[in-house]
């Protein structure tokens, strides 16, 4: 039974994902080859990191027999429709608790989407939201939907990272610069672990503050090339400036507006002013990411 799941999620992810170069002006003026790992092209919806940090969580899942996933997150998190489409893809029930007891099923388009999905959606208020670490509000939510997995707010704990560390395993080539997103710092700290360590992995966070973050990923570093750069987080989470809108909108792929556009227009500020040496090489991970409003 349990290879048969491992081979329903090899299924899923049977092409890696490409890695495609970009050419512009710029990189021929500057001599600096940029590339991009494109997770955004995994699947539709359970793509990027998302399913990188789902997929043993899945597998686990699966071995401990509970075919309950509950998970929790705001109202546009691209976290749980990750978890809400990976289930219906996978054959678990789905709930997801969001932030918000204000909220219904039919406040936003994502939440409509999540539910078409047939995840159920409990909206919990803010003062209880803040306990969502906490065994015995796990211990309620158990009372009132029986045998859950638990994965925590945007997918991240030890399997997560598991899964994010294979990232960079699958590149064809190595890279002197690797550049990532970061949210939780998961992903990064799984990339962290992994590159060569004549690399440097440069880290854009979209979080203000990242405390954490740093010390998560310093964890998992394997030597001391690994920064953080704050310099384009347009003001934090869920932020955005005319500037970056309007590179988003021009750029030649997709890109998302809280994560993704501000690790592209750093990478290609930072091209600008020199940053990278010529002849060096620069991969970019596009960790996915929705155009949904
Ligand atoms: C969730 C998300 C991130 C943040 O990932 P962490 O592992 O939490 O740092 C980055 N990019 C996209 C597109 C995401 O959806």
């Amino acid at each position: 039974m349990l290879d048969d799941f491992s081979d329903k999620l090899k299924a899923f992810y049977t092409a890696v994902s490409p890695v495609q170069e970009l050419v512009t002006e710029l990189s021929q003026e500057k001599s600096v080859r940029i590339f991009v790992k494109r997770d955004d092209l995994i699947h539709p919806l359970v793509m990027g990191n998302k399913w990188r940090k789902l997929k043993y969580n899945l597998q686990a899942a699966y071995s401990a027999g509970i075919d309950t996933l509950l998970t929790f997150g705001g109202a546009y998190s691209n976290h749980i429709i990750a978890t809400a489409s990976a289930g219906a893809h996978f054959g678990f029930r789905t709930v997801g608790v969001i932030r918000g007891e204000e909220l219904s099923v039919d406040s936003n388009n994502r939440l409509i989407e999540v539910s078409n999905l047939g995840m159920r959606l409990y909206f919990m208020d803010r003062e209880t939201y803040k306990l969502r670490y906490d065994v015995s509000l796990h211990d309620r939510l158990r009372d009132l939907y029986g045998q859950i997995y638990i994965i925590p707010e945007g997918g991240s704990n030890e399997l997560a990272l598991k899964g994010s560390s294979e990232i960079v395993p699958e590149l064809p080539q190595r890279y002197d610069y690797y550049c990532c997103s970061c949210g939780t710092g998961t992903t990064a700290a799984g990339m962290a672990s992994t590159i060569p360590l004549d690399s440097q992995l440069i880290i854009f966070p979209s979080l203000s503050k990242i405390k954490e973050q740093e010390s998560l990923v310093h964890s998992y570093a394997r030597s001391n090339n690994v920064l953080f750069n704050t310099d384009y987080l347009f003001g934090g989470y869920a932020k955005s400036g005319s500037d970056l809108t309007s590179f988003m909108a021009t750029f030649q792929i997709p890109l998302d507006s809280v994560y993704t556009s501000k690790l592209f227009y750093g990478v290609y500020d930072l091209l600008r002013n020199d940053y990278f040496p010529r002849n060096s090489s620069v991969l970019l991970y596009h960790s996915g990411g929705y155009s949904l409003e």
